[in-house]
C-alpha cells in the first residue's frame, strides 16, 4: 500500500492510500494523534479505519471492545500481518496510557481546542507560539531545587529529628 502525499486546496497536507478500490487520507499535521496517525474513510455517517476494515475482511467482525493494533508501531503500515487485534485495556496500557480518565476538550491559552485525557494538560502541542512565550517556571529544574530547598528550610527541625531517630535506631540494631 503506497503513500501518496498531497495538499488539500486549502494548503492542508493530506496524506491518502487506497485499499479495495477506495481511498483513505490521513492528516500528518493534525493535532489529534488519531487524525495524524489513522487513514479514514467517511461512509455515509460512519468513519472507517482503514487498519480496522483491513484486520476485518481477514478475520471477520472486530468483537466489540477490541482494538486493533500496530505491531512495528507504525500506523502507516497496515500491511495484514502487522496489525493485531487486542483487547482495550491491554492495548491502551501497552502505549503507556491505560489511565482511566475521559477524553476531554480543552482551550489552550493560545486559543486553540485539543483533546487529552490527562488531568493537567494545559497546553495544546509542545510547538504552541504561546506556550513557547510563557515557560512554564514550574517545570524548570531550578524551581524544583528552589521548592526542595524551601521544604527542608522549613521543617529543619522535624528532618533533624527524623534523621537522630533514623540513627538511634540503627545503633540499636548494630548492637543486637
Ligand atoms: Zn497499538
Ligand atoms: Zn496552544
Amino acid at each position: 500500500m503506497e503513500i501518496t502525499r498531497t495538499v488539500s486546496r486549502r494548503g492542508v497536507p493530506i496524506e491518502t492510500v487506497e485499499w479495495n478500490g477506495k481511498v483513505y487520507r490521513r492528516y500528518p499535521e493534525s493535532n489529534r494523534r488519531s487524525n495524524r496517525d489513522y487513514f479514514v474513510r467517511g461512509e455515509g455517517r460512519k468513519l472507517l479505519l482503514l487498519h480496522r476494515e483491513i484486520w476485518k475482511e481477514a478475520h471477520g467482525p472486530i468483537p466489540e471492545g477490541m482494538h486493533v493494533h500496530h505491531v512495528d508501531g507504525d500506523p502507516g503500515n497496515n500491511a495484514l500481518e502487522n496489525l493485531e487485534c487486542m483487547d482495550r485495556r491491554a492495548h491502551l496500557k501497552m502505549h503507556g496510557d491505560a489511565k482511566e480518565f475521559p477524553v476531554s476538550t480543552r482551550a489552550c491559552p493560545c486559543g486553540k481546542m485539543f483533546e487529552t485525557r490527562s488531568p493537567r494538560r494545559k497546553w495544546c502541542s509542545r510547538t504552541c507560539p504561546v506556550r513557547k512565550a510563557n515557560p512554564v517556571r514550574s517545570a524548570t529544574r531550578e524551581y524544583q531545587r528552589e521548592v526542595a530547598a524551601r521544604f527542608r528550610e522549613r521543617h529543619r527541625d522535624r528532618i533533624n529529628e527524623n534523621q537522630r531517630e533514623w540513627r538511634r535506631k540503627r545503633r540499636e540494631q548494630e548492637k543486637s
